[in-house]
């Protein structure tokens, strides 16, 4: 269990858990067993030959994690027909049965950890606090989905969708991956599952776990694969509601696409979207600067910034611009940037050579429009994969960013105290609102600039990011997505063709 494997552990210098040695060394164990698996991922009936993929490790190219195979139109067909005639028999069991098999679920990936742990490390670059959290938030989901299709459904009230695609992005490549899945299943309907094509080996773990919990293999069909089989899915006539979680562009494709058709009975195809952010935070004169500066190096670069919750715009209070900018750069210096197999490693590599490109080609453009930009020192063995240090950009006006910048870097925009309110305008007018962090202790701004921000989800005194299932629903308005909040009691109704006309959360 990841409690016996992590104990609370001490905090250190930099804030960062420490397990004991004793720990870290079964850790690393566990950890070389995971690098001598040989993992997959393959559709269902995958014709013979059909050419396999490398999957990398982003800190690490020379390691390959594994192979997948890119799901032909033929294998999208098949998971289809399979699906569709696996959805009565799955939406007839009542709740407590599907509600049985998700539990059961939570437990394998419970008794998993170790390996699973290994896996996320390697696949998606996490880091080891980062790989734990991930595996504790979908066990989360799988446990708050069983218990509300067990406490709130029953068949006759309740009618599931059919057939539902759950398309995922790599920076959860289990939570994301198993929120989407568990709450389509938990609602009686079958899933076709196109995980992001960075991270098809921890999603068909996933699909081997729901599977070996009780799901039936065609009720939970697994096709990896680029964007172009996630395209062709959410086309098909007979996918009758969709669930994406990833960029606001991919999303907008996926709308237009389903604004084409309709399902059997006439109705809209559902869309569940939950996309990007241009997140904020708000630091004036009266908050504490060690804790805005722990707070905001949490919620910048922890997982290298690859957070749809991530800060981006740091907008600070000029009289206390100073002091917290220059602590700032003082602890992103002591921020420790490397390989997550190094367990000591607060921020690991970006995703990809595309990411880290794009990412150093912002802030190159940045740097030529004249914006003042702090980095951190890479380390030597950063040379491996693909790393961006930890960056500070000073910006003149929140409206300079066109769009969102997804890794390790954050936007300073110093404000006096009269231009509050059009600070908080430009930030509205980026059209984003999924996360927005507030640093002060008077509570007349506290109720001043909630007022004036529209974000799904709102802190105050505390960094933006770990959203709690069940406590903290997660999710965002205009271009971060079409809630209901994931995590929420709202989010399984979505699911549904036909709610109970009482329903009430
Ligand atoms: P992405 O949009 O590039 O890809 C997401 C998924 O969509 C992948 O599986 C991809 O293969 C698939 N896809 C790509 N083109 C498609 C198409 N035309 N039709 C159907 N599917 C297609 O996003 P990403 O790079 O994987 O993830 C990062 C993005 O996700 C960021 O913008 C981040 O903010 C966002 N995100 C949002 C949330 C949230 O809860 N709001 C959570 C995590 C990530």
């Amino acid at each position: 269990k990841p409690s016996d494997l992590f104990r609370p552990g001490r905090e250190n210098s930099r804030g960062v858990n420490s397990a004991d040695e004793g720990v870290l060394a079964r850790l690393a164990d566990t950890f070389a067993g995971a690098v001598e698996l040989s993992w997959s991922a393959t559709p269902l009936g995958a014709e013979v030959g059909t050419p396999m993929r490398e999957t990398l490790n982003p800190a690490d190219l020379s390691d390959v994690v594994g192979h997948y195979v890119e799901s032909t139109p033929e294998a999208v067909n098949v998971a289809l027909i399979a699906a569709a005639q696996a959805q009565p028999g799955w939406a007839s069991r009542s709740p407590e049965e599907r509600a049985v098999v998700l539990d059961r679920a939570s437990v394998f990936l419970e008794e998993r950890t170790p390996v699973l742990l290994g896996l996320i490390m390697r696949e998606a670059g996490k880091t080891l606090a980062n790989a734990v959290a991930e595996i504790r938030e979908a066990v989360d989901f799988l446990r708050y989905y069983a218990e509300q299709v067990r406490t709130g459904f029953s068949n006759d009230a309740h009618r599931p969708l059919g057939v539902v695609a759950c398309v995922s992005p790599w920076n959860f490549p289990l939570a994301i991956f198993m929120g989407q899945v568990s709450a389509a299943l938990a609602a009686g309907n079958v899933v076709i599952a196109k995980p992001a094509e960075e991270t098809p080996l921890i999603a068909a773990q996933a699909v081997a776990i729901l599977v070996e919990a009780g799901a039936p293999e065609d009720a939970v069909r697994l096709l990896p694969g680029s964007g172009d089989v996630g395209a062709r899915i959410v086309a098909d006539h007979r996918v009758n509601g969709v669930m994406f979680t990833g960029s606001t562009e991919v999303a907008r494709l996926i709308q237009r696409t389903l604004a084409d058709r309709v399902n059997p009975d006439g109705s809209p195809v559902t869309l569940i979207a939950e996309t990007g952010g241009q997140n904020a935070m708000i630091v004036d004169s009266s908050s504490l600067p060690e804790q805005v500066v722990q707070d905001v190096l949490t919620s910048a670069f922890d997982s290298a910034g690859q957070r749809c919750s991530a800060l981006r715009i740091l907008c600070v209070q000029e009289d206390v611009a100073d002091r917290v900018v220059e602590m700032l750069k003082g602890a992103m210096e002591e921020l420790s940037v490397g390989r997550p197999d190094r367990f000591a490693t607060d921020i690991g590599p970006v995703i990809s050579v595309e990411a880290r490109d794009g990412i150093n080609a912002h802030i190159e453009r940045m740097r030529a429009k004249g914006c003042e930009v702090f980095q951190v020192a890479l380390p030597a063995s950063c040379a491996d994969g693909f790393f961006v240090p930890p960056t500070l950009i000073e910006i003149g006006r929140v409206g300079d960013l066109k769009r969102e910048v997804f890794g390790p870097v954050l936007h300073i925009r110093r404000y006096v105290r009269e231009e509050l309110d059009a600070v908080l305008a430009a930030i509205r007018e980026t059209g984003y609102g999924l996360t927005f962090g507030l640093h002060t202790r008077i509570d007349g701004t506290i109720r001043h600039v909630t007022a004036r921000t529209d974000a799904g989800n709102i802190y105050v005194n505390r960094n933006t990011v770990g959203a709690v299932v069940g406590s903290q629903p997660f999710g965002g308005h205009g271009l971060s997505g079409t809630g209901p909040k994931a995590g929420g009691p709202l989010y399984l109704v979505r699911l549904l063709a036909q709610a109970p006309s009482d329903f009430t959360a």
